[in-house]
C-alpha cells in the first residue's frame, strides 16, 4: 500500500485541532494589527531563492526541491516565503507608493532536509513581512503582536534576544577587526569557519561549534562598529521595549549572514519546556527588495515553524481543548425528514449539531455519538415528533429529560454560551 512520501506526513485529529487553534488565533492578531494576508504560489523560479536566500546558503545549495518542469523551466518548491513574497509584491507593484505594507502568510515549505527528529520535508511556516517601515517604532510593533499572540497561545517564559547588524558601510571595519582577531586563534576554529572568515565573516559568530564558540570570547561586536544612525535605531528600539515591559537580552553573535540584512536581528527564546530554545528569528533586511530587482524599501519580517510550535503546543497542554456538537438522531423516514429541516435551522442559526443520517438502530447511533465524544443525543422518533418533543440524552451522565422542539435552538445556544 501506498505511503506517505517521507519526510511528509498527513495532518488529522487532534493534532490539526493545534494547527487550526494556533492559525485561528495569529490570524486574529494579524487582522487587528491591520496586517493582509498573501499567498503566493509554492513553486517559483529558482532564481527567486538564489538571489535571496544565496546560493551558498546549505538551503539552496543542499535542499532545494527543484526540478525542470516539462516546459524546461527550471523551477523550485519554496523552502521559505520571504523571498515569494518580497518577488509578488514588485510584480504587483505593491511597493509603487510609501504606503506601509503590512503582511502575512501562514503555508507549507519544503526542504529535503536530513531526516531528524522535528524536521519535515515538508512542514509549515506563518510569517509577517512589513515593508516602507523603517522605524524601531515599527518593528517594535511586530514584536508586540508576536510577543502577545505566544502569550496568548500559552506560552509565558519568552525572552527577545536582539542584536544590531548595521549596514553594509559599516561592516567593512567590523570585517577587518574580526578577521584580525580570528588570526590570534585561527587553530581553535573549524575548517567551515576558516572558508566562512573568508566569505562571509559574520557567520563564523553562529558557527555551532561548541569549540569555535568558546575560541570567539572576547570577540569584537558589531555593535561597537554601528553608524551613528544604526546605533540611535538599536538604543530606541531597547528603550521602547523596555518601556512595553518586553523581555529581551543583547546577543552580540545574533547574525544574519546575509548582505541584504541591516540593523536588526532577533530571536524569540523560550523556557517554557525547561531548557532554553529558540522558537524563531527574524529581522530587518533592507537590501533584499533591490536585490531583487525593485526599489530600495525598507523591510522588517520574521517567521516561526508552525510544526515546531504544535509540538510545543501539545508538550505544554496535551490536547487542544474541542468540544464535539451535540447529534441529532431521527428514527424513521417522517423524523428523518423533519430533523433535517430542524438542523438546517439551527445550522443557519450558527449552532454545532450531527445529524445521523445513515437510518441505523438507536443503540448503534448511540454508540458511535458516544465515540465522537458528543455532549447530548436529540433522539427524535414518531412518538416525539407526534407530541413535538425530542428525547435528550445526556451521554456523560446518562440521564434523559424531554425538549420542546420549539425550545431546543435557544437551549442549545445557551449550552453553548
Ligand atoms: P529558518 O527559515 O531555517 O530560519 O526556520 C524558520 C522556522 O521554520 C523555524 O522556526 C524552524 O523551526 C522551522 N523549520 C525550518 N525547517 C524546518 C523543517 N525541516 N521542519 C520543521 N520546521 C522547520
Amino acid at each position: 500500500m501506498a505511503q506517505s512520501v517521507k519526510g511528509t506526513r498527513d495532518l488529522f485529529g487532534s493534532e490539526l485541532d493545534w494547527f487550526q487553534r494556533i492559525e485561528d488565533t495569529v490570524r486574529r492578531a494579524f487582522h487587528r494589527h491591520g496586517y493582509s494576508e498573501i499567498r503566493t504560489p509554492i513553486l517559483e523560479e529558482i532564481e527567486v531563492f538564489k538571489r535571496s536566500v544565496g546560493e551558498s546558503s546549505d538551503i539552496v545549495h543542499k535542499e532545494m526541491y527543484d526540478f525542470l518542469d516539462k516546459g524546461k523551466r527550471h523551477v523550485a518548491m519554496r523552502p521559505e516565503n520571504t523571498a515569494g513574497v518580497v518577488r509578488a509584491a514588485i510584480q504587483h507593484q505593491l511597493l509603487a507608493t510609501s504606503d506601509p505594507q503590512l503582511l502575512y502568510y501562514i503555508g507549507p515549505m519544503f526542504r529535503y532536509e536530513r531526516m531528524q527528529a522535528g524536521r519535515y520535508r515538508q512542514f509549515w511556516q506563518i510569517g509577517a513581512e512589513s515593508f516602507q517601515v523603517s522605524t524601531p517604532e515599527s518593528e517594535a510593533e511586530s514584536l508586540v503582536m508576536l510577543y502577545d499572540f505566544l502569550r496568548e497561545l500559552g506560552l509565558s517564559q519568552l525572552t527577545f534576544s536582539i542584536n544590531s547588524v548595521g549596514t553594509p558601510e559599516c561592516r567593512p571595519a567590523f570585517h577587518e577587526a574580526f578577521r584580525a582577531f580570528f588570526r590570534t586563534r585561527e587553530a581553535e576554529f573549524c575548517e567551515d569557519c576558516h572558508r566562512r572568515i573568508e566569505e562571509n565573516p559574520l557567520r563564523v559568530l553562529d558557527c555551532k561549534n561548541a569549540r569555535c564558540q568558546a575560541a570567539l570570547e572576547g570577540h569584537p561586536v558589531l555593535v561597537d562598529f554601528l553608524d551613528p544612525a544604526s546605533l540611535e535605531h538599536h538604543r530606541r528600539l531597547k528603550e521602547i521595549l523596555t518601556a512595553l515591559g518586553l523581555p529581551f537580552e543583547e546577543n552580540p553573535r545574533l547574525v544574519r549572514g546575509l548582505d541584504y540584512y541591516t540593523r536588526t536581528a532577533f530571536e524569540v527564546l523560550s523556557t517554557d519546556l525547561g531548557a532554553q530554545s529558540a522558537l524563531l528569528g527574524g529581522g530587518r533586511y533592507d537590501g533584499l527588495v533591490k536585490q531583487l530587482g525593485g526599489p530600495q524599501v525598507a523591510a522588517f519580517g520574521w517567521s516561526i515553524g508552525l510544526d515546531r510550535l504544535v509540538t510545543l503546543m501539545q508538550q505544554l497542554h496535551g490536547k487542544a481543548p474541542r468540544q464535539a456538537p451535540p447529534v441529532l438522531i431521527p428514527l424513521g423516514p417522517a423524523a428523518t425528514l423533519k430533523a433535517l429541516s430542524l438542523a438546517r435551522t439551527w445550522w443557519a442559526a450558527g449552532l454545532d449539531v450531527i445529524l445521523e443520517t445513515r437510518g441505523v438502530k438507536l443503540k448503534n447511533a448511540l454508540t458511535t455519538a458516544n465515540r465522537q465524544g458528543a455532549p447530548l443525543a436529540l433522539i427524535l422518533g414518531d412518538g416525539e415528533l407526534e407530541q413535538g418533543v425530542v428525547a435528550v440524552k445526556d451521554l456523560a451522565a446518562g440521564t434523559q429529560e424531554t425538549w420542546a422542539l420549539d425550545t431546543v435552538q435557544e437551549r442549545l445556544a445557551d449550552r453553548r454560551g
